[in-house]
């Protein structure tokens, strides 16, 4: 029998907001332990919630960019359940009438070769059931000081940040169409900046519920929840894993039980955590303490009227203004950072496919090898229009502009500096260089006899003595043109 899965995403992402969404403690990660905590986020008796309207103005922005409807009137509630980072015992979410729903993103997907690259382009549409907002737990540390082989630690500065849970309709069959989704969310989120999609620091998790059926069939299989994978690639991996597993149990008669299961990265398999949870074990009800939320459709439509250019449009502008493949545009709009460099050093030099090839080349090779961020580059985008323009303009030779470009990646000198100082100036005097060949012809009689009486191969000699005697910086074109004129006589 052939079987078929069918994967649905829940995804958290910390919202941007300088205070948490309940109270005005400081969402900033890293802080010492519990500094960034007050009454209500400590879940301290008789301490009220307060809500902030900036974490309701990003939400309603994702809600947007993602298609989503965003109700005039949304409800918080309580989803209880006991954990030692969640002080109050409960969370405070939004369950049957969220933010937004009934959202759709439309992804560019596409059949991958062994390589991972893409051969055959697809659009996909996946739709989103709803956008809600919610604070966040605290964190249990069971790692870290020595004496917490025996203790564990709970840290609530995470208690009360902001999150957007964004949850898929189960609209993935493949680990694939699942990455490319989350990659293709990340990167809406960014463009909005109301996520920094930060996988490391947690700011952007995701969670899957994985069944499988007999291919064809209509009812869904019993669904799996994987959590605990933090990158879209190990949760590509999970999704893999438990896709065979299940199939494994199905072709065996067996049952597959209704669980939340662990990623394991070490082991490459998933582990099982816990019986899965239903809804109706958190005992959902509205929050007693905060009215409902309330949108009129002026402040909607403010929002919409005020989204960013979205990484889809960004991209065909891409393809169409600077004429660049779609496999370009694509890299150089990964990232709103990237993308606005891009353009900055496309305009500032004048040369769109040149910009593109130094970026995607010597600079993203720069910042991978140094671990550096386009954000707080050494080269800012206009010092690399520079140098291109000096290319360009016959100053230096593409070859000289590498070693240019490695020193202002290293100092953070202009490219005119960097020339200067290292005698790098390209020579494109036609006098100049006429002397130079006529020194280095009278210097070597025989090679020019031999090359007069058609050893052709001999052009290369001149070439190569040429640009010794001006330590490389002969203009090559112009000694290209210039020998072929003098070396016949
Ligand atoms: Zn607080």
């Amino acid at each position: 029998m052939e079987y078929e899965a069918v994967i649905g995403l829940e995804v958290h992402a910390q919202l941007r907001t300088r205070s948490k969404l309940f109270c005005s403690c400081a969402t900033q990660f890293g802080a010492s332990p519990n500094a960034n905590t007050c009454p209500v986020c400590l879940g301290l008796p008789g301490a009220l919630p307060v809500l902030n309207s900036e974490a309701v103005a990003m939400a309603v922005r994702a809600a947007l960019a993602l298609g989503c409807t965003v109700r005039p009137v949304s409800i918080f509630a309580r989803k209880n359940y006991f954990y030692p980072d969640l002080p109050k015992g409960y969370q405070i979410s939004q369950f049957d009438r969220p933010l937004g729903e009934h959202g759709k993103v439309c992804v560019l997907s596409g059949e991958r070769n062994e390589d991972g690259r893409i051969v055959r382009r697809t659009e996909k549409v996946f739709g989103i059931t709803r956008l809600h907002l919610e604070e966040d737990a605290g964190k249990s540390l069971h790692g870290g000081p020595a004496e917490s082989d025996e203790t564990s630690y709970v840290d609530l500065n995470r208690s009360g940040v902001p999150l957007i849970e964004v949850v898929s309709e189960p609209d993935f069959h493949s680990s694939q169409e699942a990455y490319d989704y989350l990659t293709h969310l990340r990167k809406v989120l960014l463009y909005l900046g109301v996520c920094d999609g930060n996988m490391e620091e947690g700011s952007l998790r995701c969670d899957a519920n994985v069944s499988v059926r007999p291919r064809g069939t209509c009812p869904f299989g019993t669904k799996v929840e994987v959590k605990n994978v933090n990158s879209f690639r190990f949760l590509q991996k999970a999704l893999d894993y438990e896709i065979g597993r299940q199939i494994a149990v199905l072709s065996e008669s067996g049952r597959v039980l209704q669980e939340t299961r662990s990623w394991d990265e070490a082991q490459g398999c998933t582990l099982p955590m816990r019986s899965k949870e239903e809804a109706h074990d958190y005992r959902y009800f509205p929050e007693p303490d905060l009215p409902p939320l309330e949108l009129s459709t002026e402040r909607i439509e403010l929002v919409r009227a005020s989204l960013p250019e979205l990484p889809d449009r960004r991209l065909d502008r891409f393809m169409s203004v600077y004429q660049l493949p779609a496999d370009d545009a694509l890299q150089l709009t990964s990232t709103p950072a990237l993308a606005d460099y891009y353009e900055e050093c496309a305009h500032l030099s004048g040369n769109p496919h040149s910009s593109a090839a130094w970026i995607m080349g010597d600079l993203t090779h720069a910042l991978k090898s140094s671990d550096g961020d386009i954000c707080a580059c050494p080269v800012p985008a206009a010092r690399l229009a520079g140098l291109i323009r000096l290319i360009d303009g016959g100053g230096i030779s593409g070859k000289m502009a590498k070693t240019v470009f490695e020193e202002m990646y290293a100092t953070g000198e202009l490219p005119e500096r960097v020339v200067a100082r290292l005698g790098l100036s390209q020579i494109n005097d036609e006098d100049a260089l006429a002397a130079v060949i006529q020194r280095v012809m009278s210097a070597n009689p025989r090679q020019l006899a031999e090359y007069r009486s058609g050893r052709e191969k001999l052009f290369g000699f001149f070439a190569g003595q040429v640009m010794k005697e001006t330590r490389g910086q002969a203009n090559p074109q112009l000694l290209n043109a210039l020998l072929q004129r003098l070396l016949p006589g």
